[in-house]
């Protein structure tokens, strides 16, 4: 790394147990004055809790987040959005409803403020997602970044274990492509071992959530290789679940890249202590009580030759050539039933 461009994101981050109860200072900061409140179904009892930090604040609920950020979803924020005359939009949640926020942004220009409760790290990133006839549109913009983020650790205390630890691995994986990037820099390496550390440590408290921040601050900075592109094909094409696509892919990805990505490798044997990061990874999986293989998560040897093909039909970067026989065992790996 001789060379390099850092472009650092306007970024606000409150981090600490109980920082919920700040949330208020953060919207006061941004001027907002009618803030509605995003959440899944399964979150509402978060966003009543939101809702009531915010008083007054608090323009209303819309609690219909769906994965991968639906248009008509999207079309019925908007309206509430409307309807409630917000000037702003509190996303407390994974990256599903961060996801929902971030449309917001792009189409109404609706400052967010984010309340991360996974790993997934969409609230440290430009990047916007959109689904419309079972194809995910995705790109970069400047006005989606959350305007500023809290992090409360008290929030992922009601992850389930296996979520918060696929969840986890997702996080590790910005990480680790960050790390073999071509537009790594000092500040993206030095974010991700420590991110890398902190979660390996454990998936659970403010260690773990810090860890989230500094990988998803990397996703945010870096371009994404091999892993998150096949994450990415699998998932819209045959609409995997999210972090658990990356907790079964990361290992057999790191195995396959690290060879030739020796500075990475020398930072995840740091982060994870330990001579063989890719062995690590998979015994981190294998820990997570999720499905261990695309088989179980219900992809078929068929689905495999088009991920393939579609993988292959546009490049992308990766600090080693990826040729169609690398790819078909690499996937055939991910594949089988262990
Ligand atoms: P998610 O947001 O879909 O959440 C999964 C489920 O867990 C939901 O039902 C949610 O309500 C629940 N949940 C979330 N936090 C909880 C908590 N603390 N306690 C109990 N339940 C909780 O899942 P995710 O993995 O956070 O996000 C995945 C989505 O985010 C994908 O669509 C992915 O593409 C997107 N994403 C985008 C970016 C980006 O930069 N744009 C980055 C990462 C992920």
């Amino acid at each position: 790394m001789d060379s390099f461009t850092y472009e650092a994101l306007p970024m606000r981050v409150v981090f600490g147990s109980g920082a919920l109860s700040r949330l208020a200072e953060e919207t006061d900061r941004l001027g907002l004055h009618r803030v509605l409140v995003l959440s899944t179904p399964e979150q509402r009892d978060l966003a009543d809790r939101v809702a009531a930090v915010l008083g007054e604040r608090a323009a209303g609920v819309f609690d219909q987040a769906r994965p991968h950020v639906p248009v008509p979803t999207v079309a019925a924020a908007a309206h509430a959005a409307a309807e409630l005359n917000a000037d702003g939009c509190v996303a407390a949640g994974g990256g599903s409803t961060i996801g929902l926020g971030k449309a917001l942004a792009r189409q109404l220009d609706l400052p967010v403020v984010a309340l991360p409760t996974t790993y997934a790290g969409s609230e440290m990133t430009p990047i916007w997602g959109l689904t419309e006839n079972h194809r995910k549109q995705t790109g970069r913009d400047r006005k989606v970044l959350p305007r500023s983020v809290v992090y409360d650790p008290d929030l992922t205390a009601s992850l389930p274990a296996t979520v918060a630890a696929t969840s986890g691995l997702n996080a590790i994986a910005h990480a680790v492509e960050a790390l073999y990037a071509p537009d790594a820099s000092p500040v993206i390496a030095a974010m991700a071992e420590q991110g890398v550390r902190d979660l390996a440590t454990s998936f659970t408290g403010a260690s773990a959530l810090r860890g989230a921040w500094l990988c998803g601050a990397c996703l945010g900075a870096t371009t994404m290789g091999l892993h998150h592109k096949l994450c990415h094909v699998l998932g819209g094409m045959l609409d995997l679940p999210h972090a658990e696509t990356h907790a079964i892919l990361l290992p057999h990805v790191a195995a396959f890249n690290l060879p030739a990505a020796a500075a990475a490798a020398a930072a995840l044997s740091r982060a994870l202590h330990t001579d063989d990061p890719a062995a690590s990874l998979a015994k981190l999986a294998a820990g997570t009580g999720a499905p261990a293989n695309l088989a179980a998560l219900g992809v078929t040897e068929p689905d495999l030759a088009r991920v393939v093909d579609e993988v292959l039909a546009n490049p992308y970067a990766n600090p080693r050539p990826v040729h169609r026989a690398d790819l078909e065992s690499l996937l055939h790996q991910a594949f089988r039933p262990r």
